[in-house]
């Protein structure tokens, strides 16, 4: 069983061929809606790897909300822990895509409201949770407050750092996983060698290097050679798949193994939740 602590978002990606500048209107080509938020995107990637998922987390009062929820539960999630808050819009990220390139805005909204108390109507569910997996888009004082209840609870806690964030050496200390890209690492560890990371943290630490793998200890887990189409939500797919291993029983390199396998086959596809494979594919691909 595996309980997710985090964001919970609908992206609204309009393309246009051209960016309005200040003051200015363009008429664009498309509107699309993708429920996200690596809380949301994590929780996904589990349950589609065929594991029993809870959320906890917030969205708004309004119609994206109810979306957010209703795709989470379409894809088997537990989502009795999902708050809806009045007052509060749905957390959303505004993509502009024109000239080839991205511009986001993001609104946090309802992801702000995760709160002490929140945490503690999961604590039971936490502690009968195999693990617990959290990222840093709910505010970082809840990170601190949920790695206390968990090791209170004896319940292993797995943070993927992103967006990239520095939390207490205390905090940090209570982490069981902790799984940042090569920048995330690089912001939390400062400029200090590989070697010195891992030695700054006392849990197990594994960076994720996309298409290189992930290293951990001294060892580096190749990546699978595929061809990509999109990598958004690899690591989404990576966290929510080795959550998925280490909730099973996996040996670390086995889970990590587990993890690549289920993000390769992701940035196969377009679309972060909508690349994210069933149990059976990154079984075929383990097995080859
Ligand atoms: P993030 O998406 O968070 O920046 P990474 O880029 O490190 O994280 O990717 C996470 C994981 O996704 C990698 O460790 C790897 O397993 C997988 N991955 C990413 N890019 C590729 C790729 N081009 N080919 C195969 N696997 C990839």
């Amino acid at each position: 069983k595996i309980t997710v602590v985090g964001s919970l978002s609908m992206d609204l990606v309009v393309s246009a061929s051209k960016r309005p500048l200040a003051g200015e209107t363009v008429i664009g080509t498309n509107l699309s809606l993708f429920p996200g938020g690596k809380g949301a995107n994590q929780a996904v990637a589990a349950a589609r790897l065929g594991a029993d998922v809870t959320m906890v987390g917030c969205v708004g009062d309004d119609a994206y909300g109810e979306m957010i929820v209703a795709n989470l539960a379409s894809q088997q999630v537990d989502t009795s822990l999902v708050k809806r808050f009045t007052n509060q819009t749905s957390g959303t990220a505004h993509i502009t895509v024109a000239e080839g390139d991205n511009s986001i805005i993001v609104i946090k909204g309802a992801n702000d409201c995760v709160s002490a108390s929140l945490i503690e109507e999961a604590r039971a569910t936490i502690a009968a949770s195999d693990i617990v997996l959290t990222q840093y888009e709910i505010p970082l004082p809840m990170i601190a407050y949920l790695a206390d209840v968990c090791e209170s609870e004896g319940t292993p806690l797995l943070v993927n750092p992103a967006p990239a964030a520095t939390v207490a050496p205390e905090t940090l200390a209570k982490f069981s996983y902790l799984t940042p890209n090569e920048s995330e690492a690089a912001l939390i560890f400062g400029q200090q060698s590989r070697a010195d990371s891992f030695g700054a943290f006392p849990g197990e630490l594994l960076i994720t290097l996309g298409a290189d793998g992930v290293c951990f200890k001294e060892t580096t887990v190749p990546a699978f050679k595929v061809a990509v189409t999109d990598t958004t939500g690899a690591g989404d797919t990576f966290n929510g798949a080795f959550a998925v291993g280490l909730a099973e029983g996996q040996s670390l390199a086995e889970a990590v193994r587990f993890g690549n396998a289920a993000a390769a086959l992701s940035v196969q596809k377009l679309g972060a939740q909508s690349g994210m494979p069933t149990r059976a594919a990154v079984e075929e691909l383990l097995a080859k």
